[in-house]
């Protein structure tokens, strides 16, 4: 690699080599358009005149694109898309939007030779079909659920590294199976993809499938009408990755699970990788076959629990990165901050309030934030958490949020701290001890403490007294 690149210098040896591999008329069309505006590190960032024209290059020119990229910035090199767009909401500037470049292409496997005789009339099972010898397998990967896209937290970590290591090596790590559980809209489906991505990445030859086990129970079932079943055994003996997700769904299926067992056990024994996903740790799935269940621990079992809220917020910065959406930053942690328990519903607030947002052409505000929020949290007996409180009252002084959760006696700390535990408990259900645990490792009794005197000091300080009125509006969601 030369040093010191620049992003003309750059897109100029991209666009020789481009030229080279596509016609002279695909290169007119889809190529000279194109302006570089931007290398920052290994990321080159394009500008490309419409969103049409970004999935028209990602569906048709990507592997193309990354090889020159990786051949002009190295391995690490990537590819950034710019797109302007028009404003039709203040009717200023245009302004653009940033999108990352996905790899659809890379995630097709290779046709897959079935050991089974398909010419016959009847379609064998629902993924072959008739006249062919060889048979597409649809990996069924979500390209937007990659690693790249996926934020790391503690909540996630020992999953997400496992993911990881099995992606690197598959088949050939000891978390054979893995399985990732946790609750609802943590995550668990778009690790399940990113593993599967990340392995079409590195190994492009090998079959990769992603099926919900739903999904599985069913096609068994037909296969059993159609009296096919031995096809559907073999078809799924073929795949290198199986990706099985949401397997609770097998519980008090026996047949599924044996026709399962059966599949596990050869793809096991011939060094095929399978991962799983599940609502529940193994110990706690209920009725599911012993010896289904022996399988399921003998690799590793990784959970997924709620984000935090640092990770809350990165997810949403990603979430919106790649939608190619920019937001207030106090919009954002609001969303963050109020919604904690469910990254899928996060996110649902996060596009009900761009919805809403364009529907009525209206900026995006922490107003309307605030309102949306109620009305679409408003049945799961939301309150304001602890968290909320704290970031308010610390922006509120102006004071950073590690120092209110430290134990420092400093006076203005003191008073913001203990105003935080006098808010939360006056508007969360929170226990005593669980907000002195929020509150720099209190106890129970210093918080109750630090509410008298908050109560006190509201009676005989005027000033006081306004604090707390101004943070009570603030804390009090409209
Ligand atoms: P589950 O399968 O556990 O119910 P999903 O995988 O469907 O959950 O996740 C719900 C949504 O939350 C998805 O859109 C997913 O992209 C997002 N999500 C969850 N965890 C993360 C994370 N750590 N980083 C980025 N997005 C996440
Ligand atoms: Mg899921």
């Amino acid at each position: 690699m030369k040093m010191s690149k620049n992003h003309e210098g750059v897109w100029d040896a991209c666009l020789k080599v481009i030229k080279d591999n596509v016609s002279l008329h695909a290169f007119k069309t889809w190529f000279e358009p194109i302006v570089p505006v931007k290398l920052d590190g290994q990321v080159l960032t394009i500008q490309v005149p419409s969103h049409f024209f970004y999935e028209w290059l990602e569906e048709n020119y990507i592997t193309l694109l990354k090889k020159v990229i990786k051949k002009e910035l190295g391995a690490e090199g990537r590819l950034e898309y710019s797109i302007i767009m028009e404003n039709n909401q203040t009717n200023t500037t245009p302004y653009t939007v940033k999108l990352p470049a996905l790899n659809k292409k890379a995630l097709r496997n290779s046709p897959v030779s079935m050991p089974i005789n398909v010419n016959e009339n009847q379609i064998r099972n629902p993924f072959i079909i008739p006249g062919l010898k060889k048979v597409n397998v649809d990996s069924n990967l979500n390209p937007s659920y990659s690693f790249d896209n996926f934020v790391e937290g503690d909540c996630n970590r020992l999953a997400r590294a496992s993911g990881y290591a099995v992606a690197n090596k598959p088949g050939g790590t000891a978390f054979n199976p893995l399985l990732i559980y946790g609750g609802v809209g943590l995550g668990k489906t778009h690790l399940a993809h990113a593993i599967g991505i990340s392995i079409k990445n590195q190994f492009p030859n090998k079959t990769v499938l992603y099926v919900g086990s739903e999904k599985f129970a069913h096609q068994f079932i037909d296969a059993i009408k159609n009296q096919t079943t031995n096809d559907f055994i073999h078809f799924y003996q073929m795949i290198d990755v199986l990706i099985i997700d949401d397997v609770q769904f097998f519980s008090g299926k026996e047949k599924t699970q044996d026709v399962f067992f059966h599949i596990f056990n050869h793809l096991h024994q011939n060094g095929k990788q399978i991962i799983l996903t599940s609502d529940k740790p193994p110990v706690e799935m209920q009725g599911m076959e012993q010896r289904l269940l022996s399988r399921f621990k003998w690799g590793l079992s990784a959970d997924l629990s709620a984000p935090d809220l640092e990770t809350r917020m990165a997810i949403l910065e990603k979430k919106m990165y790649g939608n190619g959406i920019e937001l207030p930053k106090e919009v954002v942690e609001y969303l963050a901050y109020s919604i904690n328990t469910n990254v899928r519903e996060m996110e649902g607030a996060l596009n009900t309030l761009l919805a809403q947002a364009s529907l009525n052409k209206k900026a995006i505000t922490l107003e309307l934030a605030k309102q949306m929020v109620d009305k679409f949290v408003k049945n799961t007996a939301r309150e304001v958490s602890i968290e909320y409180i704290q970031k308010v009252v610390c922006d509120y002084f102006d004071l950073p949020l590690e120092i209110l959760k430290s134990k420092t006696r400093k006076r203005e700390v003191v008073q913001a701290r203990q105003i935080s535990m006098y808010f939360s408990k006056k508007m969360t259900k929170s226990s005593l001890a669980n907000i002195g645990a929020h509150c720099g490792g209190k106890d129970h009794a210093t918080v109750l403490h630090a509410c008298r005197t908050v109560t006190n000091l509201s009676e005989t300080d005027k000033q006081f007294r306004s604090y707390l009125e101004d943070l009570e509006k603030k804390l009090t969601i409209q």
